[in-house]
């Protein structure tokens, strides 16, 4: 086991192991097997954490915007520069095709770091002239330190959503990479040290939710916890969290809804909705994977769908021409294959996939599966009501706006829609109607960082994004002065 690249955490600058010199396995989807060691800490690398982050926060809390700015610019043009290394470190971990990693998620964590250096230095506040009387103002002021908890499926994109605000509002952060994908963190760590951003400003713990995550969340100086993951983790994170009044921001799971009307733009749906349905095997909060299709054209999107889904070539990640890799994990796997045996056990027919693939060469023993159609379930079955997160559609037909609202709104979730239509009272109305955080018209996945993120019902609470972010990582103190 020497071989195996040990992952260390970063604390108050610096690479460390962990107190306790355990370690976890980490494995590579694409393989099925172990590449690297994860350290596997606890509480007491949490309060070594804590501690460095309390130690920085008075000077980088204190440092002008354009100072905080420029590191936040430094961070985001390393990323950039080692595009390759970090997208083949997001590739190996979580399975993800490398190109994709090169395409989208990379360069999504430089995005989030710029469009935050640049946020902050046009951050302002509110007053509030009370006639004749006094006027108010409203200070926004730091929290302090910032807990940031990610989960596997977009690991330095979201990673970096949370922790580029966080800092940009003048935090220093503790964070937690899931342990199921922590390569990119770690490379961030050393490129932080590389940098020399100053020392315990941002910190890494490494480790597993009940270990790290809770400790985290449940630490008397983390004055903030903004979570990404499932819907359960969630509800337990806000079960310890909440009784210590901590801000709470909760990015949970999903049953996303593509509403297909049959005035829509066929082509450019049928392209959009082979993505939206598989990019990243179906593991984006945001896929759809409920798909409604209005009557008159169900039969032709069926068959066009079906041919250009079952044409998805599945293989090694690490091959540039990849468009779909490996499933994160085999318990994953494994979770997404028995939801597969679900659907048919609840009446479901296979159009397309439905099977774990072996790939030939190195990749024979991993976690593959293939992008699977189903057709002819109840929207109200459990298969299209509990979240599966793979590579996994349904598809049926549907007669009225009235009947597809509320098959769309019959889940417990509420995180993002996709509706196709060229009828724009039709979208309007849909868009208010929809129990739904995001809806998408005539498109999927367009992101404006400027505009709030995040989902209604068990989707969550609270919002990412624009300034609605840097108010989360502040707190609001109103100074009212009276004339005299
Ligand atoms: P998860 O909830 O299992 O884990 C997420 C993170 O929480 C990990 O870092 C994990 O170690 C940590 N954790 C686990 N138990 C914890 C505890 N008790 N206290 C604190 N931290 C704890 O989720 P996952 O399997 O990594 O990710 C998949 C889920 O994330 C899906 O449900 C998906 O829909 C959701 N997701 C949501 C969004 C969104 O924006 N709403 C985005 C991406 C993923």
């Amino acid at each position: 086991m020497n071989h195996l690249l040990k992952i260390s955490n970063f604390i108050g600058g610096k690479s460390v192991e962990p107190l306790s010199g355990k370690y976890l396995d980490n494995y590579e989807p694409a393989i099925g097997q172990v590449y690297s060691l994860i350290p596997d800490s606890d509480a007491n690398d949490v309060q070594l954490a804590v501690d460095a982050a309390l130690k920085a926060f008075p000077s980088w809390s204190a440092m002008s915007n354009d100072d905080r700015s420029e590191w936040l610019i430094k961070i985001a043009q390393g990323i950039e520069d080692r595009l390759d290394e970090f997208a083949e470190a997001e590739s190996r971990d979580n399975g993800k095709p490398v190109s994709l990693a090169k395409s989208v998620d990379i360069p999504r964590a430089v995005s989030n770091f710029r469009f935050f250096a640049h946020a902050l230095t046009h951050f302002s506040s509110e007053s509030h002239f009370m006639q004749g009387i006094g006027i108010n103002y409203t200070l926004r002021q730091p929290i302090g330190i910032a807990g940031c908890i990610s989960p596997w499926n977009l690991p330095l994109y979201l990673l970096t959503w949370k922790i580029a605000p966080a800092l940009a509002a003048g935090n220093t952060v503790v964070a937690k990479p899931s342990e199921v994908t922590p390569f990119t963190a770690y490379l961030l760590g050393k490129l932080c040290e590389d940098i020399q951003l100053p020392q315990g400003v941002l910190n890494f713990v490494h480790g597993t939710g009940p270990q790290v995550g809770e400790p985290i969340c449940i630490h008397p100086e983390i004055k903030a916890i903004s979570f990404t993951g499932g819907t359960a983790t969630g509800r337990r994170i806000a079960s310890v969290a909440a009784p210590m009044f901590k801000k709470l921001s909760l990015e949970l799971g999903g049953k996303n809804p593509n509403i297909i009307f049959a005035d829509c733009n066929y082509a450019e749906m049928l392209a959009t909705t082979v993505r939206s349905s598989f990019s990243n095997q179906g593991q984006i909060c945001l896929c759809g994977s409920r798909i409604f299709v209005e009557r008159p054209i169900y039969e032709k999107f069926k068959a066009d769908f079906v041919a250009k889904v079952s044409a998805l070539k599945v293989g090694d990640p690490a091959n540039e021409n990849t468009k779909t890799g490996a499933v994160v994990s085999e318990s994953h796997m494994q979770k997404v294959l028995s939801y597969i045996q679900l659907a048919q056990d609840e009446g479901g027919k296979v159009l397309a996939g439905g099977q774990r693939i072996y790939p030939e060469g190195r990749c024979k023993d991993g976690w593959f599966i293939e992008p699977t159609i189903i057709e002819g379930l109840s929207h109200d079955c459990r298969t299209n009501q509990e979240e599966i997160f793979g590579p996994v559609v349904t598809i049926m037909p549907f007669d009225t706006e009235e009947e597809v609202l509320s098959y769309a709104n019959s889940t417990i979730y509420g995180l993002a829609t996709t509706v196709w239509t060229e009828n724009l009272t039709r979208a309007h109305r849909v868009a208010e109607r929809l129990e739904s955080g995001i809806v998408w018209v005539n498109c999927w996945l367009l992101r404006d960082l400027r505009t709030p993120f995040g989902g209604v019902k068990n989707s969550g609470v609270g919002r990412e994004g624009g300034m609605e972010a840097l108010h989360f990582f502040t707190e609001a103190k109103n100074v009212c002065i009276k004339y005299q």
